[in-house]
């Protein structure tokens, strides 16, 4: 589609007022605006974006994972102007108000149970993915403490997990791109294999995998006893690591290792939380409950940063007593902001009230049937799914061990590719993959399909 001249014109000198001006995230700086293009927003409309040279994008990866009914969702705008007009913030120590307690007792309801298992029972609020990581790690940390159990200091994360970019989340991540050059500045954590189904061995099942996986944190927790105060993993979907997949008998198994060991489990469930991988959290397909689980990203529906830690009675019980040191001092300026809260709250009102999960269901079915008539393309080594999430995993050969070179930047292509062609989709390295807003129709569900071929296309043409 060819834009407007003028508008064009507009589009481009936002373009260089941003340059001027902005340090964008998770970007090197120099490919801007050549290599890599800026792309001016002038609105929200549903699953579209609209630029502001009229072109309009279909958000496939809903804006870094957060949106989930839709940008510019008229009901969560609204809620958030309401609250705005009577309470926009207060102080959260020593002060209370109704959204903070509203969305505590609504999230506590709809967390995950486990039979025999006591349920989450206190919410901690912060304000983004990373704070409410280092609020979960600090939390695990210290009730050991408290407890009289000094030596249990060790975090026991997984490969390729990925956890925010704060310092202590950076500890327990395991990207190398984003951890490497902070190494010497983060805390020593213990890194047990993922169970990630994409590395089964040959004639190994996903199942076998995770199982294998299993043993080797058993070995871990054996070798270091009574070292370790937690483990923490994203259940079932390993986002930033390339969107992969491990079977929930895993996270059953892990949360046997962590009973059996004494040490909490934390679930990072910021990216799969509220109905991405098909249940409202991704630790119901295992059956399991957490000690410590962080919400953020679609908490709000997209609209405004807030986090939620849910922790057991027994870690809340862990921190009362006469003495301050022992209590939990950590603290945001914004914890429970009114306004993030009214958004959570509304976004949990259109769960219930359009009944989000069924319909997600036919949704998932139906990006299935698409994403099958991509998995015979020469260049797709698997094609995955878990719920409203789906990935492609490209490779020269179209088999794992043949991965395309760094240099030839395939992910970079395709993401050009697609952006011309109307769709945001932005690989993961070479990984690429839909995870739209829920309001997303048929006719987008078509385009993101095609588009995803024709972006598939034109970036392994050279490569
Ligand atoms: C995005 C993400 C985070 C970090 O959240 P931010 O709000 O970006 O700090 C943490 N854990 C997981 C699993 C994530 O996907």
């Amino acid at each position: 589609m060819l834009a407007d001249p003028a508008l064009a014109q507009s589009a481009a000198q936002w373009r260089d007022r941003d340059l001027a001006v902005l340090w964008h995230p998770c970007t090197q700086m120099r490919e801007h605006p050549d290599i890599l293009p800026l792309v001016p927003i002038e609105r929200g409309d549903g699953a579209w974006l609209v630029g502001r040279d009229g072109r309009r994008y279909l958000d496939g990866i809903s804006s870094w994972w957060t949106n989930l009914h839709g940008h510019a969702e008229p009901r969560i705008a609204e809620a958030i102007a309401r609250q705005a007009r009577s309470l926009e913030q207060v102080i959260l120590a020593g002060f209370s108000h109704a959204p903070a307690v509203k969305l505590a007792e609504r999230l506590l309801a709809i967390a995950p149970r486990q039979p025999g298992r006591a349920p989450l029972a206190k919410v901690f609020y912060a304000d983004n993915g990373s704070a409410g990581v280092e609020v979960a790690l600090k939390m695990a940390f210290h009730w050991f403490r408290n407890r009289g159990e000094p030596g249990r200091t060790k975090f026991v994360a997984l490969e390729n997990g990925y956890h925010g970019e704060t310092l202590g989340a950076l500890a327990v991540g395991d990207i190398p791109l984003y951890r490497r050059i902070y190494a010497p500045l983060l805390a020593e954590a213990l890194f047990a294999p993922s169970p990630d189904a994409y590395l089964a061995a040959p004639g190994e099942g996903a199942e076998q995998c995770a199982m294998r996986a299993a043993d080797a944190l058993a070995g871990l927790f054996d070798r270091h006893p009574g070292e370790v105060c937690a483990v923490i993993l994203e259940p079932r979907l390993q986002c930033a690591g390339g969107m992969r997949m491990h079977d929930p008998v895993y996270l059953r198994r892990v949360r046997e290792l962590c009973d059996a060991n004494g040490a909490f489990l934390i679930a990072d469930e910021i990216a799969t939380g509220f109905g991405r991988t098909g249940t409202m959290f991704a630790c119901e397909q295992a059956g399991i409950a957490p000690d410590l689980l962080c919400l953020s990203k679609g908490l709000t529906g997209g609209f405004l940063p807030l986090a939620a830690v849910l922790a057991t009675q027994t870690i809340y019980d862990g921190f009362l007593d006469d003495s301050r040191e022992r209590a939990f001092l950590h603290s945001h300026s914004y914890t429970g902001n009114p306004l993030a809260c009214a958004a959570a709250l509304a976004s949990l009102d259109i769960f219930e009230g359009d009944d989000v999960l069924a319909r997600n269901r036919g949704t998932a079915a139906r990006m299935s049937q698409l994403a099958a008539s991509l998995a015979s393309h020469r260049h797709v080594a698997d094609v995955r799914q878990a719920g409203m999430v789906v990935a492609f995993e490209l490779a020269r050969e179209g088999h794992r061990d043949t991965p395309f070179p760094p240099a030839a930047r395939v992910g970079l292509h395709a993401y050009r590719a697609a952006l011309e062609r109307g769709v945001l989709l932005r690989p993961l390295g070479d990984i690429l993959y839909w995870m739209p807003p829920y309001c997303v129709d048929e006719a987008q569900l078509q385009l993101l399909a095609e588009v995803t071929h024709a972006a598939i296309e034109e970036a392994t043409a050279c490569a």
